[in-house]
């Protein structure tokens, strides 16, 4: 798809070396604006939308915090460990403010699947839509996410 020239920019942005060391697109040869479109479509597919998926992120989240480090159970099956690994990072969508660099890790007990986050991949999921690239160390795959996190919609 045609991608808007403000995109260009973002994605500049999101190259490795720019605002993070590791970038934000991995070894996806998609556009930016493909990548938005195929994951916005994955997860409307599931009746699912970005809000709903960043809610329960965030819910997670806080509720990981206290536990200092330590594992928190969830819901008597989400296992959530939340590492402060200090320092933050902006959003490569050029918004102000910044976003504590800690990460999140949730496990599905009743299965053994994991899948880890950071505060800026909730901002990004909730306000663009955005799951990072195919590759990106810190992509969260969207099917993977509602499914290991049992998500309803
Ligand atoms: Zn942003």
């Amino acid at each position: 798809m045609k991608q808007d020239p403000r995109l260009k920019i973002v994605e500049k942005n999101m190259m490795p070396g720019e605002i993070s060391n590791s970038g934000f697109l991995g070894n996806d040869e998609r556009k930016l604006v493909d990548i938005l479109l195929d994951d916005g479509q994955a997860v409307t597919a599931l009746q699912m939308n970005h809000q709903i998926l960043a809610n329960r992120m965030e819910d997670l989240t806080e509720k990981g915090r206290q536990g200092f480090g330590n594992p928190i159970l969830v819901d008597g099956f989400l296992e959530v460990i939340v590492e402060d690994s200090r320092g933050t990072i902006a959003c490569p969508f050029q918004h102000k403010g910044m976003y504590p660099k800690e990460n999140v890790r949730v496990t599905n007990r009743n299965t053994g699947e994991s899948i880890s986050w950071t505060a800026l991949n909730i901002h990004m999921i909730r306000e663009h839509g955005f799951y990072e690239g195919k590759g990106s160390p810190f992509r969260v795959e969207p099917l993977d996410l509602i499914r290991i996190l049992e998500i309803k919609g």
